[in-house]
């Protein structure tokens, strides 16, 4: 079967046997493109368990972790032992002998950690919550205090995420004389 194109107003002839070749020829180099992409996403999976397991280490590393690392319900590891408890310092931080007791080197873990840039996650009530349990108020924020603090593998980056947790007072509540807080 012979098929004719007009191209420039010149009748061309063209094969089925030479489409043929070259989608064939096609069809070649996209397999190979292919197999090449596929070996790239198994080194990626590769790199992401290493950068993982990286992560565990750091985590055990820099809180003294004993237990396996544990991702949270964001699907993040936890740096802290639990929510609320400040972390218990690491095994094999350098001790320094001080005359005649030891201690730990201060600073190492804040060190490790000044190295990755921080993004603050604020915890707030939402302002249906803000309301005192005793009198019904708005309560005020009274600032917050960082909670827990974690390692985020975010590809081509690491961040600190640092929570904070909010506290709210009741002004009016104050006032009065009666101590009306909530988280
Ligand atoms: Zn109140």
């Amino acid at each position: 079967m012979i098929h004719y194109f007009l191209l420039n107003k010149t009748k061309v002839v063209i094969s089925v046997s030479d489409v043929m070749a070259t989608l064939v020829k096609n069809n070649e180099e996209l397999v190979k493109q292919l197999a090449q992409a596929n070996r790239q996403v198994d080194q990626l999976h590769q790199e992401i368990t290493y950068l993982n397991e990286l992560i565990a280490e750091m985590n055990r590393k820099l809180f003294g972790k004993s237990k396996e690392v544990i991702p949270d319900q964001d699907g993040q590891l936890s740096l802290f032992n639990n929510g609320n408890e400040p972390a218990t310092p690491a095994q094999d931080e350098p001790v320094i002998e001080v005359k005649n007791y030891r201690r730990k080197a201060k600073g190492t873990k804040a060190d490790k950690l000044a190295k990755f840039p921080v993004e603050q996650i604020e915890k707030e009530l939402l302002i249906s919550e803000r309301d005192c349990q005793h009198c019904g108020v708005e309560m005020t924020d009274m600032g917050s205090i960082p909670i827990r603090s974690e390692l985020a593998f975010i590809p081509a980056k690491i961040t600190r995420l640092i929570y904070n947790q909010h506290s709210y007072v009741c002004k009016h509540c104050e006032q009065q004389g009666i101590t009306s807080i909530k988280k």
